[in-house]
Formats: C-alpha cells, structure tokens, sequence
C-alpha cells in the first residue's frame, strides 16, 4: 500500500471514529455538547455518552434516555420508542453485562415510554423482575390509557418524594401542571450525580422547545424552568437534543421572553380587520389562520437577528408564534 494510500485511510478511519465512536469511557465536561451528536443519532443504531463515574444518556434517534449502573443492576430511566427499546438495550450493554433492575417512567408520552414492553420482555427472558416506578400521575394516565406498557410497581404519592436504588437517592418532583408539557411529566432528579432527567422542555443546542407537540401552559413552563435553575445540578437529559447545563434552561427562558415580547408587538402591529374576506369556501377559521401567518411572519423577522441562525427557525417559528398568541390572548 502506497504511503498516500495509508494516510487516506487513516484519515477515512479517523473521521469514522469521530462521527460514530461512542463516548462510553470519557466524561463529558458540564456545559460542554457532544460533538456532532445530530450525525451520530441518525447514523449509528446508539450512542452513548458517560456524566459520572456511574451515570450515562443513550441516543437512539431522535430519543434519549439516562442509565445509572450500581453494583448489582442498572437503573433505566425512560424508555424510548417500541421500535428504538432493542437498541437502547444494546446501549445499555454496551457499557455493563448487569441487567436492568429499575426502570422510571418521566411522563405517559409512548415516545418515551413504549419501549418498556421490549425492555420487560427482555427481562423476564434473563429471569430479572424489574421494578417500575411512577408517579401517581403517570401511574393513572398509564391506567386511562388502557395498561399499554407495564404498570408500575412502586408508585410515588408526594412530589418530590424520593426512593433509594442500591443506597442511591432518586427524588422526583412533579412540578405544576408538569412544567406545562403534560399533567404528569416528572423532573427526575438523582442529587449525588448532580444529574437531571426532565424531558420535552429544554432542547439543548436546538434550543426550541416543541410548543407544536402539547406544551400548552407557557407560564408553568417557565415556572418549572425557574425552580430548575434553584437546584444543584451539572447536567439535564432533555428527552430530545444533546446534554444540558443551567446556560440552556437560561437562554430557553431568555428566548421565551423574546417570543413573547414580539408576539405582544405584532398584536399590536397586524391588524385582524385586514384578514377578514367573504368569498366562497372562506370562514372565520381561513380568515384566523391568514392573521396568525401574519403574525408568524411579524414574528419570524423580529427574531431573525437573534436567532436566525439556528437549525429549524423557519420551520418552528409559526408554531410557536400561535402558540404564544393564544396564550397571550386567553391568559
Ligand atoms: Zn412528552
């Protein structure tokens, strides 16, 4: 082999390994993102990425979830997606032979939850039982919603109440109409790892928050973001995007103030009287999504300098744009 062939595939090698290699062995430094986590989600089956001597998130796809490895078993918290529990199960194996022990559930969403069938089955295989634990509000919407994936074994009645795994303390908090997300959604808290699972509200380095996908109390979302920023903690798992530090939950704020203060100025701006036009086919709805695009695009152009830059602005902004309006217009 020619030496500039040796080097071109040295070079290929290197590139792969920093795409796809996981960080299973390094600790990420708090604030800091893993490196293009967006390719490495999307291109290999999981990623994982060690915080501490004992806790890790996994990747798969557009999924995260957090495993802390004791003595004896792992604690899993969330699940995934049905379809993503197998390679989330290799992730988890990827780092220890023990098998899951605990599983916790953040809120009744299957996107973060359905994958617990795959993760039971996988269990009962290995002849492990494992102890699901819930709030009472996740345990009920688990129950209305028919007992799709296993019910919990171990149900938290008081918020911020907290259990021991292997001598670890676990507090969950169930913050006011689940920090606006869903009723149930629950801040996972384990104090010793200085380690946050609070999913569906910050997206760290996307930024954005999904308003489009059941975020509807803005005023408990930053209440919840609010009482974040009071506890002592290095890292959140957000569900979605990479690892979080207090900088993400402060700029989400920050951003949530600039949405809301140029939603204000377009109501004041865009006037609905020009939206309203007879003609056949044209109702009050037509004439209500033509005032909210305009506001949308009020909005969008105040924004652009500020955050024009990041991925999904054009995409996310009419969005969240209606959203606020709505707020602001029935609160
Ligand atoms: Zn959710």
């Amino acid at each position: 082999m020619t030496k500039r062939k040796t080097k071109q595939l040295l070079a290929a090698l290197l590139s792969y390994l920093a795409i796809h290699c996981v960080s299973a062995s390094d600790r990420l430094e708090p604030g800091k993102y893993i490196p293009s986590l967006f390719d490495k989600r999307y291109s290999a089956p999981f990623t994982v990425q060690k915080l501490t001597d004992s806790s890790y998130v996994a990747f798969v796809s557009a999924h995260n979830a957090t495993f802390y490895v004791g003595e004896r078993g792992v604690l899993l918290i969330d699940t995934t997606l049905h379809d993503t529990a197998p390679a989330l199960l290799s992730a988890v194996q990827s780092v220890t032979s023990l098998p899951i022990t605990t599983v916790i559930y953040s809120h009744y969403h299957m996107d973060h939850v359905s994958g617990a069938n795959i993760i039971s089955e996988n269990a009962e295989g290995n002849g492990t039982k494992i102890n699901f634990v819930a709030t009472e509000a996740v345990a009920s919407q688990i129950k209305r919603h028919g007992n799709k994936i296993p019910t919990p074994t171990t149900i938290l009645k008081n918020s911020g109440e907290e259990f021991e795994f292997e001598g670890m303390k676990v507090r969950v908090h169930v913050p006011f109409m689940g920090g606006g997300h869903s009723t149930d959604n629950s801040i996972i808290y384990l104090p010793e790892e200085k380690l946050l699972h609070y999913v569906d509200l910050i997206h760290p380095e996307l930024l954005f928050p999904f308003f489009n996908l059941g975020l509807y109390d803005v005023a408990a979302a930053e209440k919840s973001l609010h009482e974040v920023l009071g506890m002592d903690w290095d890292y959140v798992n957000g569900g979605h995007g990479n690892i979080g530090s207090k900088k993400d939950v402060k700029e989400l704020l920050a951003y949530l103030d600039d949405l809301k203060s140029a939603v204000r100025n377009s109501l004041s701006s865009v006037s609905f009287a020009d939206h309203i036009h007879q003609g056949p086919g044209v109702g009050v709805y037509s004439w209500i999504r033509s005032y909210d695009e305009a506001i949308a695009e009020y909005v969008r152009q105040n924004l652009q300098n500020k955050y024009g830059h990041l991925p999904n602005f054009d995409a996310i902004i009419p969005s969240h744009a209606t959203a606020i309006k709505e707020y602001i217009t029935l609160y």
